[in-house]
């Protein structure tokens, strides 16, 4: 499989995997935008195969609905998600999905997983194809999916949000610090390390650290909490980060 973090951020998220065919985690930026993501990392619009939506904040849906009908491209979410959010997309590309169910697509079986998030049904997607690629962002703590996930993952891009103290010491009003930090927000550098810590098996070989928050995180905190996989010898990801404005490398697992 291929993987490629086209965008990842509170300003639009936007994951590609795919074979010779591919298909999209989110769509939360421009079509413009994914057009010529997706060129610079030499893809034809045309060979997306499916979309598939984790949930309706608009940083994950905002391109979704212009590029399905530009390309004919089906729509994959859930039920409550779509009645939840604005897509006006033609009728005959939704496709409703349940949480546990695979999708058969491009060779590669994706599978979508409950978490907690602050909107009706939020998922996040693992894709299989022999190994496991997972994507979790938007997440507000380690549920048992995540866990899971992550025990599970070969390839996993997992949100890196926040720094709890450039959270705390920021200009944030006091019921937005509130929601990022509470169980229904985003994981912080240290929970998403500790969770990939206590549950990554030494299968994990690549960590895409996704979903940073432009006013509370740096690269380098959040790559620095990741030092902490270092106690453990079995476990050694190379570990990347995602960015807002252009997509990461095309890896290959
Ligand atoms: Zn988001
Ligand atoms: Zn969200």
């Amino acid at each position: 499989m291929e993987i490629c973090a086209l965008a990842s951020g509170s300003s639009g998220n936007c994951f590609y995997v795919g074979n010779k065919n591919g298909i999209l985690v989110d769509a939360g930026i421009s079509t413009k935008q994914i057009i010529e993501r997706l060129n610079i990392i030499k893809k034809n619009p045309e060979n997306i195969k499916g979309i598939f939506i984790t949930h309706e904040h608009s940083d994950h849906i905002k391109g979704a609905d212009v590029f399905a009908r530009k390309f004919n491209i089906p729509i994959f979410l859930t039920k409550k998600t779509f009645e939840n959010c604005f897509l006006c997309s033609d009728e005959d590309l939704i496709n409703f999905i349940k949480n546990d169910e695979r999708v058969s697509l491009c060779g590669m079986e994706i599978e979508a997983f409950s978490k907690s998030h602050n909107c009706l049904d939020p998922v996040s997607f693992n894709i299989h194809n022999g190994k496991q690629v997972s994507i979790i962002t938007d997440v507000g703590y380690g549920c048992k999916n995540v866990i899971k996930s992550v025990s599970e993952s070969d390839f996993l891009c997992i949100e890196s949000n926040y720094d709890e103290k450039m959270l705390d010491n920021g200009h944030y009003p006091y019921f937005l610090k509130k929601w990022v930090k509470s169980d229904e927000g985003h994981l912080s550098n240290n929970q998403s390390a500790l969770c990939v810590l206590e549950n990554a098996s030494s299968n994990l070989k690549n960590i895409v650290l996704s979903h940073l928050s432009k006013n509370n995180n740096t690269h380098n905190i959040a790559l620095k909490s990741f030092n902490i996989l270092k106690e453990r010898r079995d476990l050694c990801p190379k570990v990347f980060i995602s960015e807002r404005e252009f997509p990461t490398k095309l890896f290959k697992i």
